[in-house]
Parts: C-alpha cells; structure tokens; sequence
C-alpha cells in the first residue's frame, strides 16, 4: 500500500484527495489543512457578506467528517505542513490549538496543494486591525461580525479585481456607503481599458465611489475609524478596510525544501503536474502553468484550473498518465447588474508582448441584444474577440452585459481550447429560440464581422480612433428622426443610410469617414456601399453609438 500526503484542504487539497481515493481504494491518503475548514466555497464567500448566501453552512462544501467516513481520508485539519524532507520522505507538521504538537509523517508521493495568500503591500498604517482580507471562512466570521454590531457605515475596497469588485457590490448591498479604490486606470485587469469602461459607468451609476489611477500611500488608524490616503493627497475616512490587491503563492515550504521555483514564486511543474522532485507534485494557486495561448510560463489563480489540475495529479499518482496542456484564464465576475467575462489573451498582454495591431493582431467589438430584440427583456452585450491577422488563431474575448454572457464567453472558451479559428466561430451551429438567443448567435456574429474584417469587406475602427485621427470625418448615417430624439454629433456629416446611394456625392473620396449608426449594422451597410463607390477609407465605429455613449458618456 502506498502512501500520499496531501498539503492545503481546499481546492486543489480536497479534489485530489477525492479523486485519487475513486481510483485507488488501497491509498493511505492523509490531507494536512492549516486552517480549521477543508474543502470550503471560497468563491461564495464574498456573497455571505451580503447576506446573498446567508446560510454559512453552505460555504462548507464537503466537511471534515464526510471526507473522513465517505472517502476514507485521514483529514488533519489545524495542522501545518512546516518542513519537507526530501531526502528522506517525510514532512514534519505542527498542530494548533491546546495541545499544541510537532510530529514526523512519512510519504511515497506528496502533493503540495498550498494554494495562495492575500498580499499586503509593506504601505504606512498596514498592520492596522481594521484593514482586513477576504480568503478564508475565519476572514468572513470576522467582516461579517463587523456588519452584524451595525456600527460601520463606510468601507473602503482597495483593489478593484474580481474579489474586490465582489466585495463591493456585497457591501453595497448590505447598506454600506463603499469606496473603491484602484491604483491603475481601471478595474478588472482582463478586461481591456475601452471594455472596464463600461464597469466604471456601472459602478458609479451604483454609487459607488470609484477612485481609479490613485493608489494608497498610507493608512493612518484612528480611535473609531481608519483613514486612507492616496497618492493624489485624496483622504477617505472609513470604518474599515477590505485590501484586496492580488495574490502570491503560497510556496515558501517548496522553496525550503529546494524544489525549483520561479521568479514569482510559482512551483514549477512538468506536464504531468510533477515538481522538480519525482515524489512531488503540486496543483492550484501555488504552481507555474503554460499559458495556453501563448505556450509559455505563467500564473493563474481560478478554482477552475485548480480543480482540474487536482484530477490530473491524483490520475497520474494512481498510474494513469495525464497531462495538463495549459491554462487559458477564463473568468466571469459580477459587477452589480453587469457581467464581466473574459478567456484568453487581451490585447493589452499582446502588447507587451510586443505585438502590433493590424500587422499582428486585429481585434473588434460587437454589440448585440442577449437574445432576439423583439422578445420581451432583451438587454445589450458588447463582445471584443482578438484574433491572428489571418485569423487561424483567436487570442481572447471579452464580453460584458446583463445576461447570458456566460454561455457566450464559455463557447469562444470552448472554441480556442479546441484551436479554432474565427472562421469556426461563424460555423457553430448553436442552439436558438427567440427567449436564448438570436439566429445569428453572438458568437456567430463576432464570427461574421472578424471574417469580414479579415477579408476586407469592412474595417472597424479603434474605440479611440476620433481623438487618434483628428482629420477624420464622422458619417452618421442614422435616419433624421432619430437625430431629432436623441444623440447628434456637433461634427460630422450626417447621410442616412435610405439617401446614401444618391448622396455619397456629397463626400470625398479622398476623406477619411468614420461611420456610425445605432450599433454598427447599418454603417456596415453603408460602408459596402461606399466601398464599392470606390472610397477608400471608410471605417466603421465599434458597436456604433451604443459603445461611443457608454464609453464618452453621452446619452
Ligand atoms: C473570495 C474569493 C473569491 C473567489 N472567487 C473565484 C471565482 O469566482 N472564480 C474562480 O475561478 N476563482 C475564484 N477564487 C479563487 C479560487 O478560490 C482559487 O483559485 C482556488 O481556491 C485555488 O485553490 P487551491 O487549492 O490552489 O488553494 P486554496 O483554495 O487557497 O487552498 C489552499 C489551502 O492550503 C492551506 N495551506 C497552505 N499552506 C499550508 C501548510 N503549510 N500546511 C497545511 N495547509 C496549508 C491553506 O490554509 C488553504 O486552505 C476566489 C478566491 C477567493 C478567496
């Protein structure tokens, strides 16, 4: 009988755990946790916050004595993990509580499942006990008793990821007034900055007070409050502070014990999840993966990931060869009555990776309803997909709306894991009745248009492209009664698209022409037709005016 002890009780811990006691009924499997809770709903914690998950009990997804009686684990819980021995094949664990103790524990194979820690930036004012983190249930006990004594009024987020953004939707909701604090240009990092825009309208609209490109410069700890200053000289005064600002690995036992790391402190792993160390292997937050799209090294902290990683370690442990081909970083959050949803690369990594739009990339954005406009409760989405110049490859998307973003983001997911093309994207037959979806999906139509680009039937434009070509002139092609109840450019010609066949005599061909419409159908529209009028340059804006409002603000 062979031996395996597993480090971490959550994710990565409890999934290999699991896993690997279905495939092999002999194992001696022991999982060592830190903490108190094992295998726990880390993601659902922010909403017990807000009471949306009100029954704690529900976090805890399998506890201590069901891993023990329905899977034959021996679950130590309150023990850590504080040395390995390599050379000898043990750890040495040291326990909490009353009787506190350190023992020796010998393994065939070990898997390090440690996960990841909430950093906390060495900033004036840091150690102050009304700055918290949210990553453990303990971490939730302690917020959630803030708000039960019903003192505090005011909170500041610091840090506008996913868990951030979370938290501040749930503080909000349960009658907070909340700062959000975010020391870049925007929130949530894969979204691209035209993208995030649309979350900042929305969380304004929230009121929320949303601080962006100002990062905390200290925490000054008062008697009943907390004030945090930013780089700009801006004070907020608060009851208490949720830091959430990113993660490390919690990898210093792998480090210790020698196994190679890398510079960000990633567990370096091979394909079969197997460590420097032929008896080590390590899953989850802690490990090093292959970036799927670009197949070289990164970090990427999601449950999804974790757990599939956790299948892979235990089949390979248990004789089955398996292997992990890389992490694509596919990832939705709630932003209050948004859906943030991304999969692969944005086009800002692609720029630091040194590639160019339009000569290696090209990238647009769609906007359609959630399903057909003309059933009841349709709501807008807007949809960015990048793609190779040829466009055999798709880096990412990027989707944000109301409703149904998930099933959309996980079919473009689904598309690259597979490698197809944009061209694929068009060919998907997907599943529609007028409540889902329309007959030319989303996805479809992101499809459609990328395949036009590429074949240069339209060109669409840079969300930006008016402040970038000033010379450039607006064609709104929108028909006059529309002008009259809503938006209009100061600038501009206007042709509709109705006179544009008669009237395109009017413009010059040698212009360059930014067309828009309501949301880029019809300037595609027109832009065929001015094609074939022999222009030029005629560019469509992304997602028409429904973009170009939301982004600069007009109604
Ligand atoms: C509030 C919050 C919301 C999240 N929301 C999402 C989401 O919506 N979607 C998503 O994809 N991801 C989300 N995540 C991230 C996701 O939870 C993690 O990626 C995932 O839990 C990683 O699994 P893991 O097993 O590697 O690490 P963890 O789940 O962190 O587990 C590691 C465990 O190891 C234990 N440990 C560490 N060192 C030792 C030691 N020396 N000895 C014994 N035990 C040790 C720790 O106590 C910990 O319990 C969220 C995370 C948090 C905190």
């Amino acid at each position: 009988m062979s031996k395996t002890i597993i480090i971490g009780g959550v994710a990565a811990g409890a999934g290999t755990a699991t896993r690997l006691r279905r495939l092999k009924e002999e194992e001696d499997i022991i999982l060592f946790e830190r903490g108190e809770y094992i295998s726990y709903a880390n993601c659902g914690l922010p909403y017990h916050v807000g009471d949306v998950i009100d029954d704690r009990e529900m976090l805890l997804v399998t506890k201590l004595q069901v891993m023990k009686s329905r899977y034959g684990i021996d679950v130590r819980n309150n023990s850590e993990v504080v040395k390995i021995d390599r050379e000898n094949k043990k750890v040495t664990v040291r326990t909490k509580g009353i009787e506190k103790k350190e023992y020796e524990e010998s393994y065939d194979n070990l898997v390090i499942a440690t996960g990841s820690s909430p950093i906390r930036p060495r900033i004036e004012g840091i150690d102050s006990e009304k700055i918290m983190t949210l990553w453990t249930v303990p971490d939730t006990d302690k917020i959630v008793n803030i708000l039960k004594m019903k003192k505090a009024k005011k909170v500041a987020v610091v840090g506008g990821g996913f868990i951030g953004i979370e938290m501040t939707e749930n503080l909000k909701n349960v009658g907070l007034e909340v700062s959000l604090i975010e020391a870049a240009d925007q929130v949530m990092a894969p979204m691209d900055i035209e993208m995030a825009q649309l979350l900042h309208k929305n969380i304004r609209k929230n009121q929320i007070d949303l601080h962006l490109g100002d990062g905390v410069s200290k925490f000054v700890e008062n008697e009943n409050n907390i004030t945090v200053e930013l780089s700009s000289g801006k004070k907020i005064t608060v009851d208490f502070v949720v830091l959430s600002i990113g993660v490390r690995p919690n990898s210093q036992l792998a480090k210790e014990a020698g196994l190679e790391i890398n510079e960000r402190g990633g567990i370096k792993v091979d394909n079969n999840l197997r460590t420097s160390d032929k008896n080590i292997y390590a899953a989850g937050d802690v490990i090093e993966v292959t970036d799927f799209i670009f197949k070289d090294k990164t970090m990427v902290p999601l449950a999804g990931p974790a757990n599939k990683q956790a299948r892979i370690v235990a089949d390979n442990i248990a004789g089955i060869k398996s292997t992990y081909k890389g992490t694509q970083g596919s990832s939705i959050a709630k932003v209050f009555d948004y859906a943030a949803a991304s999969t692969g690369a944005n086009e800002k990594t692609l720029q630091k990776r040194g590639l160019v739009r339009d000569k290696d990339y090209k990238s647009i954005i769609i906007t359609q309803n959630s399903h057909a406009a003309y059933y009841p409760g349709a709501k807008p989405l807007f949809l960015k997909l990048i793609f190779s110049m040829d466009g055999n490859k798709i880096f990412g998307a990027q989707i944000i709306g109301n409703e149904m973003v998930d099933k959309r983001i996980d079919t473009i997911a689904t598309a690259i894991r597979f490698n197809a093309s944009v061209f694929d994207l068009t060919e998907l037959e997907l599943s529609y009745a007028p409540p889902f979806s329309s007959a030319k999906d989303p996805v479809n139509m992101a499809g459609y248009v990328a395949e036009n680009v590429i074949n240069g039937y339209e060109d669409i434009c840079e969300w930006d492209e008016l402040e970038k070509n000033p010379e450039a002139v607006i064609l709104d092609i929108r028909e006059k009664k529309e002008l009259e109840k809503g938006f209009r450019f100061e600038e501009g010609i206007n042709i509709p698209l109705s006179k544009l066949r008669e009237d395109y005599k009017k413009l010059d061909k040698e212009k360059n022409y930014v067309v828009f419409c309501g949301i880029g159908v019809r300037a595609y529209n027109a832009s065929r037709i001015l094609q074939q009028k022999g222009f030029k340059n005629v560019k469509i804006y992304p997602a028409g005016l429904r973009f170009y409002k939301e982004l600069y603000g007009k109604n």
